[in-house]
């Protein structure tokens, strides 16, 4: 056992991993980053947890331009990823790439996405932009697009922007900025001017549980907590907390908490939405212009109801798509083949009806050869015709079982809404009112929430709250 301790810190001698120490005795890990360096703490600091490595000589290249595998591999190191190379999802990163194991991990957590032509382009470098959206991805921090994203930073002290008052979101990021984002996005002790409130308590339950400065067992131990000691949880990274109890401050491992979920609720809840996408499928369009009467086409209160769907999804943490935004025609099969190609986790096609009755009926298709999602196609049926009938106190059709091709062909939860009767005076009414649209795109949104709400026992009242 000592004998192997001793053969592996020769070999990180002559490997150069163990690097020069300053002259005031503090650590210092690279060649390149004195301790008078600007972002030398940073630097340092996620040097201790082996998250930023260096050359085997021992340089950082603080100034050098970062890849999207290097950041992909500090991101996932924060997170405690398994780093083993293997094989990956995207063609131009094989086994052999250093950060493959990393670069398939954060992007089965959506936390970075590939490019549609199947690469993930491990040598472009990343923008501040794309940095930002990394970390808002990688901590939840709420942000879903590059300005939400930067908004965040700039608000929890981990980014100030030039002082020009611009961000450049388009720029490349430098390896030493990068780090001092990374290490103000882990440890609140980094950030500028920043206080944080206690997230929730919980119980210390192992007999002396280390507490450390940063969230990995590799960070050097700053106290020791008691079994049965409250602490106040502050913030998450991974399955680490950050703790405040006594004066003291630091991470500890989730699992020796009592009290606590992996996350807090709302981060669960992000983490969660971020990895489901409701695919909106609004029937007919272009030269098929659907049912038409009373003035009305089809196609058009289709495609209303569906954007007006769509915006009240947008920046919920839900990934949204809709399989046509403007007047253009889509075949049925291309409808399903987009559904599959965006990975949709649910699939709501809206569609006017016809022929003489009145009211509102959705359809799912009910024999599980074709998609295997019958139960919960169902359950996504009567929770959103349960919505819809509410509001638009609608004659009540039911959920009913159809065998329809974007239903049968797909394989997710599945179902199509016939909104009402475009031929009926009353129906039609409605269906031409952007008003009573409105009303039924809320309905969609609040009938999809009631399906994952029971679907995922997650709170999901945040979502609510933003309707009502
Ligand atoms: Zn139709």
């Amino acid at each position: 056992m000592r004998k192997g301790i001793f053969v592996t810190f020769c070999l990180l001698l002559i490997l150069g991993f163990i690097g020069p120490t300053s002259d005031a005795g503090a650590a210092a890990y690279f060649h390149d980053v004195s301790t008078t360096h600007r972002a030398a703490k940073e630097i340092n600091y996620l040097a201790q947890g082996k998250i930023v490595q260096g050359s085997l000589s021992g340089y950082f290249y603080p100034s050098k331009y970062v890849t999207r595998a290097e950041a992909a591999a500090i991101i996932g190191r924060t997170l405690n990823f398994n780093g083993t190379q293997r094989a990956t999802s995207f063609k131009d990163v094989g086994k052999g790439n250093f950060a493959s194991g990393y670069i398939q991990e954060a992007a089965e957590k959506n936390i970075i996405n590939g490019y549609k032509d199947g690469t993930f382009r491990p040598e472009q470098l990343v923008t501040r932009g794309e940095m930002a959206l990394l970390i808002n991805r990688a901590y939840s921090f709420g942000g879903n697009t590059t300005s939400q994203a930067i908004h965040q930073l700039m608000d929890k002290g981990i980014a100030q922007g030039f002082t020009n008052g611009t961000f450049g979101q388009d720029q490349p990021i430098i390896r030493a900025d990068f780090a001092v984002f990374v290490a103000r996005a882990i440890n609140p002790k980094f950030r500028i001017n920043y206080e944080l409130t206690a997230i929730q308590q919980a119980t210390v339950n192992a007999s002396a549980l280390n507490v450390r400065q940063g969230p990995s067992t590799n960070f050097d131990t700053v106290a020791v907590l008691k079994k049965g000691q409250k602490v106040d949880v502050l913030h998450i990274v991974g399955s680490w907390a950050y703790v405040r109890a006594s004066g003291i401050e630091g991470f500890v491992h989730t699992a020796y908490l009592s009290g606590i979920s992996s996350s807090n609720p709302t981060n669960q809840l992000l983490q969660y939405l971020k990895t489901q996408t409701i695919i909106i499928d609004p029937g007919h369009g272009a030269h098929d212009p659907g049912a038409v009467a009373n003035g009305l086409k089809e196609k058009d209160i289709n495609l209303s109801v569906a954007l007006k769907v769509k915006s009240l999804f947008q920046d919920t943490g839900f990934n949204i798509a809709l399989t046509r935004e403007s007047d253009v025609f889509v075949s049925l099969s291309d409808r399903v083949n987009f559904a599959k190609k965006m990975n949709g986790n649910v699939f709501v096609s809206i569609h006017t009806n016809a022929g003489g009755g009145t009211g509102t009926e959705t359809y799912y298709y009910s024999a599980a050869a074709t998609n295997p999602y019958v139960e919960k196609s169902k359950k996504l049926a009567q929770c959103i015709q349960k919505r819809l009938v509410e509001a638009w106190n609608a004659a009540d059709r039911g959920v009913k079982k159809g065998n329809l091709h974007v239903l049968r062909e797909n394989n997710m939860p599945a179902v199509l809404v016939e909104l009402g009767f475009i031929d009926r005076k009353e129906d039609a009414a409605k269906l031409g009112s952007s008003y009573w649209q409105g009303k039924a795109a809320k309905a969609i949104y609040l009938g999809i929430l009631d399906y994952y709400a029971s679907e995922s026992g997650l709170n999901f009242q945040p979502l609510y709250d933003r309707v009502q």
